[in-house]
């Protein structure tokens, strides 16, 4: 049999970090990776089951190349969307050959090698596999890490404890393991992964935490940036905000997700913090790391969200001023406890709440990005432009992508740039003349 394969990913980083180490071990297998679909022999979708829209985007691509089972292509679900759904996704895909659960990607080689024509394989559910070990591809500056698995919160509109399964933590050893596989090969920046990586550790016996790993993973010579995502606001911890504050390899930069700035409603959510706990976090950050960097995400329309809730969030979005922030429309999602209450915000009325946020937080990034003009950052230089050669892209220390001119390789340097201006979220500047004279 021809081993070819074609992979389309939908959602989150940690998705894509998986369908990256799945590339890796199709490869270590003997399949060769096809240019488009109809090339391919295995045609893998990994979904992502956030949100119902996201969900409906993986069902369409499987179904839109559904002809192809007449060559006798083998049709495969991966990821959150198949582990939700698990054989019942078959009633509406019944051209698929393999269902196969996040925790089981790293045995999608296997189920193809042995794949017999007619017999569907459903490989779902057990949390508790070990994680796809020290898969680094050729000659990337950047990884990403898993750290954590599934989560424990239970936010009540959220799918990812019944698509991911419980937490679960990923043992040191084998993190700094693979990060020093990666600096050997080239990386000089990772980004560790987790739905809440404050929580890294918890389900250990031994007493390990999140600041124990990064304090770990900072000792590792040759690596230049450390990145995480996300972090939940009640497990911020002031511990955490130190290591970063004293460490300059560590980015300058929290992704901590809102999602209201009603406390009636976070209540409702099961977020299990406070809007005063919010401000707080993020003032005690502000204070300790001035030149940080927060991030955030709201969802917009959640049952029983009121114009005075949607103005309290909209307040508090306009007074915190994040450097960016992923606005969602609520959906509901099958077995989180939100399903089944009355979806009570029309769908026009989430619109225009999402278009009311968005609009608000352009202005503010925009505004934030200007203050940017004169500075002199620290760029890890992480690739050539692809639309102009001379053009070296990477990002700051605040992780804001940022391109200048050169006319030498730079590749995973650290380069110090002042920057003139800035555009569709990209900072643009020059080598600092200073820097430059004292490299000569
Ligand atoms: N673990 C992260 C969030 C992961 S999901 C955390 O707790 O912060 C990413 C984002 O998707 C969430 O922050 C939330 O804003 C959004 N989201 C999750 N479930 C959703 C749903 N049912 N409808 C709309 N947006 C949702
Ligand atoms: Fe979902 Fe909440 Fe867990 Fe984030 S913390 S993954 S929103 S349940």
């Amino acid at each position: 049999m021809k081993k070819t394969f074609f992979i389309r990913t939908y959602g989150c980083q940690m998705n894509f970090s998986e369908a990256e180490r799945l590339r890796q071990l199709l490869k270590m297998s003997g399949w060769k990776e096809a240019e488009n679909p109809e090339l391919a022999t295995a045609l893998i979708a990994i979904g992502c089951s956030v949100r119902q829209k996201a969900e409906n985007r993986v069902i369409s691509f499987l179904k839109s190349y559904k002809n192809l089972k007449k060559n006798g292509t083998i049709f495969c679900l991966a990821g959150c969307t198949a582990n939700l759904h698990r054989e019942k996704i078959l009633k509406q895909l019944p051209h698929l050959d393999v269902v196969c659960g996040p925790n089981h990607i790293a045995k999608i080689p296997e189920i193809l090698n042995n794949y017999t024509a007619g017999k569907i394989v459903v490989a779902t559910g057990e949390n508790d596999l070990p994680f796809i070990e020290c898969i680094v591809s050729g000659n990337n500056i950047s990884m990403m890490v898993p750290i954590t698995k599934g989560c424990n919160n239970f936010c009540s509109y959220c799918v990812v404890p019944f698509a991911r399964g419980r937490l679960q933590s990923r043992q040191p050893e084998s993190i700094i393991e693979e990060i020093k596989t990666g600096v050997e090969k080239g990386v000089r920046a990772v980004t560790l992964l987790g739905q809440n990586v404050n929580e890294y550790g918890q389900d250990f016996l031994q007493n390990y935490d999140f600041s124990d790993l990064l304090c770990e993973i900072l000792r590792i010579d040759g690596l230049l940036r450390i990145e995480f995502i996300s972090s939940h606001p009640e497990d911020t911890s002031t511990k955490l905000l130190k290591i970063m504050s004293e460490n300059q390899k560590i980015a300058r930069h929290l992704h901590i997700p809102l999602q209201s700035g009603s406390n009636r409603i976070l209540k409702a959510m099961n977020r299990k913090y406070t809007v005063e706990k919010f401000l707080q976090v993020v003032e005690t950050a502000r204070e300790m790391i001035p030149d940080i960097s927060i991030t955030s995400d709201i969802m917009v329309g959640f049952p029983g969200e009121t114009e005075k809730d949607f103005n309290q969030t909209y307040n508090l979005v306009k007074k915190l001023r994040f450097n960016e922030l992923f606005i969602f429309k609520y959906s509901p999602r099958p077995m989180t406890k939100a399903y089944n209450l009355p979806d009570t915000v029309e769908k026009e009325e989430k619109q225009r709440r999402h278009r009311l946020l968005l609009e608000m937080q352009k202005q503010i990034s925009n505004e934030i990005l200007s203050t940017f003009t004169g500075k002199k950052c620290d760029i890890l230089v992480e690739r050539r432009s692809l639309k102009d050669s001379s053009l070296w892209i990477g990002r700051t220390i605040q992780g804001i992508p940022a391109g200048f001119k050169a006319h030498k390789d730079l590749t995973g340097k650290i380069v110090k740039v002042k920057i003139l201006s800035h555009a569709e979220g990209i900072l643009y500047g020059k080598e600092d003349e200073e820097s430059l004279s004292q490299q000569d």
